[in-house]
């Protein structure tokens, strides 16, 4: 019973080590996808928008815009 109890004990600390180190690339990879908005402003090709729909970041060139708002595709501009 103890042996089941320390291979479980183990199984949780792995996840729980694999949950961190992934929220930690994660948050890095985001960090790098989103450069700070202070240093892009006049750049308007590395401006992101977000999709008034689905709420998804895309640069404002490739951005549908309708009645000044900004969609990420033609399908959600109609939605
Ligand atoms: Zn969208």
């Amino acid at each position: 019973m103890i042996r089941f109890l320390t291979i479980l004990l183990c199984i949780f600390a792995f996840f729980w080590l694999a949950k961190r180190i992934f929220r930690y690339f994660l948050g890095r990879w985001l960090m790098n996808l989103q450069p700070p908005m202070q240093t892009k402003v006049n750049n308007l090709s590395e401006k992101l928008v977000q999709c008034d729909y689905c709420q998804t970041f895309v640069p404002q060139v490739k951005a549908i815009e309708v009645a000044q708002r900004f969609y990420c595709s033609q399908e959600h501009a109609k939605l």
